[in-house]
């Protein structure tokens, strides 16, 4: 099973993908996270997007192709992947669908998270990361059970994106409805589009998911 999740910054798309990985056995493909590290690292494509993340811009789609192209390979896709962040243009989209269906595994389903964007700056001003373990957090939805250590691993120390500050989530908004806003009808008139309501709670968010998923016949 192969699944695409789509939304804008701050969705929940990263929360939600940890799960389904959990639950389903499918890698967890985040170009953000494939992205930021490539900066860390320094590597060629790091440089080129640095700037271009830290704006709130789109990287190029030759770059992203690449790098999912190349992704898609590795032998902990074979069961099925989470595309979380990709494909965000209709340019990506289109070698994407190629992409598979040269190897003969489409995309089983598109889950689109609705939500509103006015509460996208806030859910992202609280988000934070558990800097050992990768455990998403939010500062009012989804606080530590204990103040400054991880529920998950016990660690003491978290991240916060740079980009994660109200002027450059308003651009990614922006990107997200002029670039990535079109990919909804085009997975729309291939039958695989199915919304859920990205302003419930996390966890019935996870319901309404799997519900989805149970119900269709996505591979
Ligand atoms: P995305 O990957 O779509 O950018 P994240 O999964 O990182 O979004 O979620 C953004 C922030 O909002 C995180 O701090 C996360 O803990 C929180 N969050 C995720 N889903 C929900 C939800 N359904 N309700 C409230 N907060 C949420
Ligand atoms: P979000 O929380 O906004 O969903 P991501 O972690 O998915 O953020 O992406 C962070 C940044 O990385 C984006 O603002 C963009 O600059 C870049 N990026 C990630 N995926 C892509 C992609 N598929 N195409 C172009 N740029 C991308
Ligand atoms: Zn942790």
């Amino acid at each position: 099973m192969n699944l695409i999740l789509l939304g804008p910054p701050g969705a929940g798309k990263g929360t939600q993908a940890a799960r389904l990985k959990e639950r389903h056995g499918l890698a967890h493909l985040s170009t953000g996270d494939m992205l930021r590290a490539a900066v860390a690292a320094g590597t060629e494509v790091g440089k080129k997007a640095k700037a271009i993340m830290e704006a709130g811009g789109l990287v190029s789609d030759d770059i992203m192709i690449a790098m999912i192209a190349e992704r898609i390979d590795q032998p902990d896709c074979r069961e099925g992947f989470i595309l979380d962040g990709f494909p965000r243009t209709t340019a990506q989209a289109e070698a994407l669908d190629k992409l598979l269906a040269e190897k003969g595994t489409p995309i089983g389903k598109v889950i689109e998270f609705g939500v509103d964007d006015d509460m996208m700056v806030e859910r992202i001003s609280g988000r934070f990361t558990c800097a050992s373990c990768g455990a998403g957090y939010n500062d009012v939805t989804k606080p530590t059970r204990k103040p400054g250590v991880c529920d998950e691993c016990g660690g003491t120390e978290f991240t916060r994106r740079k980009d994660d500050n109200p002027e450059t989530v308003r651009a990614r908004l922006v990107a997200y409805h002029e670039q990535t806003a079109p990919l909804l009808p085009y997975y729309q008139a291939q039958g695989k589009l199915v919304r859920v309501d990205g302003m419930a709670d996390i966890d019935l968010v996870t319901k309404e998911i799997e519900e989805a998923l149970a119900a269709g016949t996505g591979r």
